[in-house]
């Protein structure tokens, strides 16, 4: 099935987007003909996937991962926002000076405008190997009082990158995904589980809505793990940005995006422990401190 739709694909291209589009009977655009395509792939792995079908799925997955990494930035993130490089000043020399002390391969700096996220999400940077970006939020500009308290921001983003953070992540992401899609396996191939379900045969709709069920207490667990090792991660990031001296401007821009954002300051810390994918306040600031002291 793979082969025939790839040396059909240059054919039925140009069957839709020159034969149909000539007739005037094309309605279709570029994008929407890869989608649909993917999407009876997908189907196809689901139900003929066999034996493998846990490692096919994976793999799927992860080209299209991989894919949307590439050109999400590129091509669908500037369709929403407006994407304008850094001006020539102060700041964009500070950054500058960061990303190659760190070694950070810098290519581009960009403003967005319009941030609706969280309150953890002032910064952010893309790109694979050697042809990196750095985003900032224009509400990151405009809440820092000065230029310290951004790069301090961007100092505890970088350590994220220099720490190895991200791929860490990234591993983790693909690990679960193959994890899920083996367990669907097991599920779809145990025909004792249909039937102490009631069903004799056993449909598609049903094994995954039966493997769904049988999740949800693993996902709580993972929920919690990955929740205590994002929180471990911005405490390493935060002793990574004081270590390189920006310890007291951290401080200020962590407190003022924190009340710029509204954010609970000083939670419970079994509701954090469990909901809160970074660190209260409270315990940052203390972490930050405290690692201060200790250096001097
Ligand atoms: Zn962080």
């Amino acid at each position: 099935m793979i082969c025939s739709e790839i040396t059909n694909l240059p054919f039925s291209l140009y069957s839709t987007f020159v034969i149909e589009a000539r007739h005037g009977f094309n309605k279709q655009t570029i994008w929407l003909f890869f989608r649909d395509m993917l999407k009876e792939f997908a189907l196809w792995l689901f139900l003929k996937g066999g034996a493998y079908l846990a490692i096919y799925l994976w793999a799927f997955m992860l080209v299209v991962s991989l894919v949307m990494m590439t050109i999400y930035p590129i091509l669908i993130a500037p369709l929403f926002n407006k994407f304008t490089p850094l001006p020539e000043g102060q700041l964009r020399q500070k950054i500058e000076k960061l990303a190659s002390s760190l070694k950070f391969p810098l290519k581009k700096l960009y403003v967005v405008d319009g941030s609706t996220r969280s309150s953890h999400s002032n910064a952010y940077m893309y790109g694979f190997f050697n042809n990196k970006r750095i985003v900032l939020y224009d509400t990151l500009l405009q809440q820092c009082k000065n230029d310290e308290e951004i790069v301090a921001v961007l100092a505890h983003e970088l350590g994220h990158w220099k720490l190895n953070h991200t791929v860490y992540l990234f591993i983790s992401v693909q690990i679960r995904m193959l994890l899920h899609f083996g367990g669907y396996n097991l599920v779809r191939n145990s025909s004792s589980l249909f039937q102490s379900f009631g069903f004799d045969t056993q449909p598609v709709i049903i094994g995954l809505i039966i493997f769904q069920h049988t999740i949800i207490p693993i996902e709580h667990l993972v929920h919690f793990v990955r929740n205590l090792v994002s929180r471990a991660f911005e405490f390493q990031a935060d002793a990574f940005a004081k270590k390189l001296g920006y310890a007291s401007s951290l401080r200020a821009s962590l407190v003022r995006l924190q009340e710029e954002n509204l954010s609970a300051m000083n939670t419970d810390p079994w509701y954090s422990a469990y909901h809160y994918s970074h660190p209260p306040l409270v315990e940052r600031l203390a972490a930050v401190d405290n690692s201060y002291k200790k250096a001097d």
